[in-house]
């Protein structure tokens, strides 16, 4: 039988506890039972975040969040920044236009971090700006920004930090609290080892002020509406039960291990995989490694997108290319979630083999 190596960046491979709960037959949701375990959940998650806020549970993949993170907090005609360092951060500015608001745009180079002295001037400059969003780690690229320092920046102003951990909640270091995050976004189906479909968004009292003021037009993520059904430990509309049961689980493996040692293992395992990367001879991407995801540059010459594929459909083992402008250019590589390091193993022996038969000299 073919393998079946899940090493991409989301959605990454479940455990079997949560698999199991997922194939438990339905409950309903408007019962004593099910409040219990969405309470329960919507307790616990906050741990992972390293916040006493509240954390809203969505319906929707990771994007849901980021678009309520916007739509909640702003009014039209609003200015935000935008730290753009890859792919998803441009839906950032992708979702802030098409909600009428002025994005102005911080680019920088692709593979590496901000420089939060550049977010410091670019507020002091624009004193206006309501504001700075940015990814914890950008996925595409697999950087890892200077969250900290950023909070500390955006806590000297009026601006929200508002910061995409999509990816990284659950596998980079993110002090939700302790930093002065304001909104912080996650989604199911990366560190957190579930399927896709659920999106988390914690609300700093910061940002809650904002809450009522805003008044971009939205429905299904009127935050408003979760905000008071999660009195009654409920929420507005219909939830994905199966997710949120399966939830507990996957929160029953982090308490168990205790996140911090969550954290450190995918920091190690990144260390591993960059170093293997470097012992077959290729180049680190990303200046600023995340403990979420890695990226190797190909080889000159050599199609990553072929790469990729033959590794996927002839030998079972999915890794991620480049997005965008780094199509064809890089490999990525997860160590978060239920990742293991024979996972890595397995993975880079194929990548080296795959390369081999291309006749790239590997070591
Ligand atoms: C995966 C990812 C997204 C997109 O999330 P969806 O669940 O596909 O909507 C956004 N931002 C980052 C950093 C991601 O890794």
């Amino acid at each position: 039988m073919k393998k079946n190596i899940l090493l991409a960046p989301g959605p990454t491979p479940i455990p079997e506890t949560v698999r199991q709960a997922l194939a438990e037959p339905i409950i309903h949701h408007r019962t004593p039972q099910y409040r219990a375990i969405f309470a329960g959940v919507s307790e616990r998650i906050k741990k992972v975040f390293l916040t006493q806020n509240p954390v809203y549970t969505l319906t929707g993949s990771g994007t849901s969040a980021m678009e309520a993170a916007l739509v909640n907090f702003h009014s039209a005609g609003d200015e935000v920044l935008v730290i753009e360092s890859g792919k998803f951060a441009e839906r950032f500015t992708e979702i802030a236009k098409a909600f009428g608001l002025k994005a102005h745009v911080l680019a920088v180079t692709w593979g590496e971090a901000v420089d939060p002295e550049k977010v410091r001037e670019f507020l002091k400059a624009h004193p206006a700006v309501r504001s700075v969003c940015v990814q914890l780690c950008e996925t595409s690229t697999a950087v890892l920004h200077d969250i900290k320092a950023l909070g500390a920046v955006t806590a000297a102003t009026e601006a929200l930090l508002i910061v995409d951990g999509i990816s990284g909640l659950g596998a980079d270091r993110l002090e939700t609290d302790a930093w002065g995050v304001d909104l912080v976004i996650a989604g199911s189906q990366k560190a957190l080892m579930l399927p896709p479909g659920l999106a988390f968004l914690s609300v700093s009292e910061k940002a809650k002020k904002r809450l009522a003021q805003a008044n971009l037009p939205r429905f299904y993520l009127d935050l408003r509406f979760y905000e008071k059904s999660m009195k009654d430990q409920d929420t507005p509309f219909t939830p994905a039960i199966g997710l949120v049961i399966g939830l507990a689980k996957a929160l029953d493996l982090i308490e168990t291990e205790g996140v911090l040692n969550v954290f450190k293992r995918c920091e190690q395992l990144g260390e591993y995989t960059r170093a293997q990367f470097k012992a077959l001879g290729l180049e680190i991407f990303s200046k600023a490694p995340s403990a979420t995801v890695s990226a190797a540059l190909m080889p000159k010459g050599i199609d990553g997108e072929k790469v990729t594929n033959v590794m996927r459909d002839e030998k079972g083992v999915t890794m991620a290319g480049g997005q965008g402008a780094l199509k064809g250019k890089i490999v990525r590589v997860a160590h978060m979630g239920a990742i293991r390091k024979p996972d890595i193993d397995e993975g880079l022996r194929i990548l080296a083999e795959t390369l081999r038969e291309m006749e790239v000299k590997v070591g």
